[in-house]
């Protein structure tokens, strides 16, 4: 019996972007093998058509893109899963201002991000983050972060579930961590989602809710132009290991990634990595 997900014609992809930098979107935009084109084309065999609603890619702007989102919170447009890029920033700090703004209410006020998560994740079939700043902060949050920025898991709390579509239960929030992570990682993520909700496969995550086939492998923060694996001489008796997918799957169809060319890993996946790792990534003088 064809299952209902995979019987319907589309899903929407909505996304929002909140504090970062787009490099996520840029990564996203980089896979290939299949590419977000593939899944808007729908030429991928049993994965639904994706409708991508995005603030920066839209043929809409203004009202026009903003109807989207409306649709979407008042269930007029589904289904729909949710991406969130960039952190939520906490705009009782912002005083007279905000931190972000999408779209203006009726009373003149800025409509936030956090404002449109709150409307539209309990809406979503599934809610994914997508890099370090929206699965828990990111640069945003680290050490003197003057905006409360947080990840979405901690915004919308640890036992968030969203609707789930058809399956019988609920998801939690999906973290596909990296500073950023690898386009390809985030569409394969998007498509085991989907078949996932058509309950033809499992969504195994980790402790972190990230795909446990993904982030699978231990890998050094380490300063750049050390060799990769670490070169014999460099003591890693005490440093602690990320789990990366980037190492093993290089950054774009198996080339390039980090630490594989010459350049730091800076424990990027990993919660509060700002703080934790990037010091570890500081060239060292032995080196
Ligand atoms: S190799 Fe290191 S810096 Fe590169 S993506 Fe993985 S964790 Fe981040």
């Amino acid at each position: 019996m064809q299952s209902e997900v995979s019987s319907l014609e589309a899903v929407y992809l909505i996304w929002l972007s909140g504090a970062g930098c787009d490099g996520c979107t840029m990564a996203m935009l980089g896979s290939s093998e299949p590419g977000i084109e593939d899944l808007i084309l729908g030429n991928v065999p049993d994965v639904p058509r994706v409708i991508l609603v995005h603030p920066d890619l839209a043929t809409e702007s203004g009202d026009a893109f903003l109807a989207n989102l409306e649709q979407a919170a008042d269930g007029r447009l589904s289904p729909f899963v949710l991406v969130l890029e960039g952190a939520i920033a906490d705009e009782s700090r912002a005083g007279q201002g905000s931190f972000s703004r999408l779209g203006t209410s009726a009373d003149g006020r800025p409509v936030t991000v956090a404002d449109w998560v709150n409307r539209l994740a309990p809406q979503a079939e599934a809610v994914i983050a997508i890099g370090s700043c929206a699965s828990w902060g990111g640069i945003p949050a680290a050490d003197g972060n003057p905006t409360g920025a947080k990840g979405l898991e901690d915004y919308l709390g640890r036992d968030f579930r969203s609707r789930g579509g058809f399956s019988s239960s609920g998801l939690p929030v999906v973290n596909v961590p990296g500073c950023a992570p690898t386009g390809e990682g985030f569409i394969e993520t998007l498509i085991y989602v989907f078949l996932h909700l058509a309950q033809l496969v499992p969504l195994d995550l980790d402790e972190e809710r990230r795909p446990r086939w993904l982030y699978n492998h231990e890998t050094y923060p380490l300063p750049p132009r050390v060799e990769y694996p670490p070169a014999v001489g460099f003591d890693l008796s005490n440093r602690p290991t990320v789990k990366c997918p980037v190492p093993v799957t290089g950054w774009l169809r198996n080339f390039g990634g980090c630490a594989r060319v010459g350049g730091s890993c800076i424990g990027c996946t990993e919660r509060d990595f700002a703080d934790s790792y990037l010091a570890l990534a500081r060239p060292d003088p032995a080196f």
